[in-house]
């Protein structure tokens, strides 16, 4: 699904290397977390798989089921089915979240040689989606995410996710400053979008959210690179340990 190589990124601004050599391949249908300490270039990676401004590739590559994302703009890698929820999500003042939706939702069907979601089918899906995040109808009406307590822009992004049905899903923090019982919604959403299909890629700093969202594959990343790949286990490892054993491991090898 997602395969990224060798990937080594700079601030365009100060000509500082954060990533030094990114190898990551996830299949279709897998759930992988990068764990790692504060600093390691996390959201970083994000914000590159994204497309935000600001950083420059200076090696490797990224490919969506086999297509070059680097060279596409953000809305391109969007149509081609990649998703990003992020830590802090973005407010839109003066445009109510319904409509964002709908367009958003409408822009994607278009570039995948779709029809457009009729009004009455639109309200129906959202409707029963919003529903299970439990998003009430005033939500749906104010502008995206003004106003929104942390927890709501959380379960308003998985929202999004749900209505746009990406194939490759990628969360940067999205547990970060949620309560548990939000923090419980926003896995069941994440929980109810597992598919063959469609691969996520979440990214968090602490275990617990790997207790809900159940992951096949665990990365620790560290200085720019990812330094031990495992499953599960490694998670629970990072909770009881810390990550001192592994980068003293890592800077050995
Ligand atoms: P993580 O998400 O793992 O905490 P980040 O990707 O946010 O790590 O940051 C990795 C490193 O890159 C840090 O040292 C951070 O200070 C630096 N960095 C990232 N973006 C910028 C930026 N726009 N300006 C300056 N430093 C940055
Ligand atoms: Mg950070
Ligand atoms: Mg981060």
């Amino acid at each position: 699904m997602l395969e990224i190589k060798n990937l080594h990124v700079k601030l365009e601004a100060e000509d500082k290397a954060i990533l030094k050599g990114v190898d990551l391949t996830i299949e279709p249908g897998k759930v992988h977390a990068i764990m790692g300490p504060n600093g390691s270039g996390k959201s970083t990676l994000s914000y590159v798989l994204s497309g935000r401004d600001g950083y420059e590739v200076t090696e490797g590559s990224v490919t969506l089921e086999g297509e070059d994302i680097l060279e596409m703009e953000p809305e391109e890698r969007a149509a081609a089915g990649l998703f990003l929820a992020f830590q802090y999500p973005v407010e839109i003042p003066g445009v109510g979240n319904m409509t964002f939706l709908r367009t958003a939702v409408n822009a994607q069907r278009k570039a995948r040689g779709q029809d457009e979601m009729s009004a009455a089918e639109f309200l129906k899906v959202i409707r029963e989606k919003a529903k299970t995040l439990q998003i009430d109808a005033d939500m749906l009406k104010r502008p995206v995410n003004v106003g929104f307590s942390g927890g709501e822009k959380k379960r308003n992004e998985i929202l999004q996710m749900a209505m746009l049905e990406p194939k490759m899903c990628i969360l940067d923090e999205t547990d970060s400053g949620l309560d548990v019982d939000a923090m419980k919604l926003v896995s069941e959403g994440v929980n109810a979008l597992r598919d063959a299909g469609r691969s996520f890629l979440v990214i968090t700093h602490y275990q617990r959210l790997l207790d809900h969202i159940k992951p096949d594959v665990v990365h620790i990343m560290a200085e720019g690179r990812i330094i031990k790949t495992g499953g599960p286990d490694l998670a629970l490892e990072v909770e009881k340990n810390g990550y001192a054993d592994l980068l003293a491991e890592a800077g050995a090898a």
